[in-house]
């Protein structure tokens, strides 16, 4: 640091200095602002969700999928196959959904990446545990309240619990039927 007897030079210097270096600034955040407008890769879409998801999420193999499943429900964004012997297989997410693609093409908001965990933390319930709906959004309902999730995203997913609790039962109903 230099304290010394100042002239008007040297402080046109410093006021060089200064220049140069609130330039170097501007440049450097309006580089920023270009970076994020630029969306995520999806395998950084993933890695971003699965940062919030926690360790359990990053130990399930995960597939990204660019169409869903034949059958598979209206609005899905995630499903998890199982081997011959029962146990998970692995989690796919689909990459076209809402939540994927606000979490890909809006990577500083929050609350699109963490809608995407949740789907990844229910998806891995069914991968370690079985086909219980109730109890998969049940774990991504507690993910959502713990990271303070916007209040519509888990009235969303209450009302899709609603549902799927609803078709699980009646196709298990229908199942009991057709097994007497
Ligand atoms: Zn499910």
């Amino acid at each position: 640091m230099e304290l010394g007897s100042c002239c008007s030079s040297n402080l046109w210097i410093r006021a060089v200095r200064i220049a140069t270096l609130i330039g170097a600034c501007v440049a450097h955040s309006s580089e920023a602002r270009t970076a994020a407008a630029q969306p995520l890769t999806e395998r950084e879409t993933l890695n971003a969700a699965l940062f919030l998801a926690g360790r359990d999420a990053a130990a399930v193999p995960i597939v990204l999928a660019s169409e869903a499943p034949a059958g598979g429900a209206n609005g899905i964004q995630g499903w998890t196959t199982r081997g011959r012997d029962g146990r998970g297989e692995r989690v796919f997410l689909l990459t076209t959904s809402p939540a994927f693609q606000c979490a890909m093409h809006m990577k500083d908001n929050f609350q699109c990446r963490l809608k995407l965990a949740s789907v990844i933390v229910h998806e891995v319930w069914h991968f370690k545990h079985g086909s219980n709906e109730a109890e998969a959004y049940g774990a991504q309902l507690m993910f959502l309240i713990g990271h303070n999730a916007a209040l519509e995203d888990i009235v969303d997913v209450r009302a899709s619990r609603a549902q799927a609790v609803a078709a699980q039962k009646k196709a298990v109903d229908a199942a009991r039927r057709v097994a007497k």
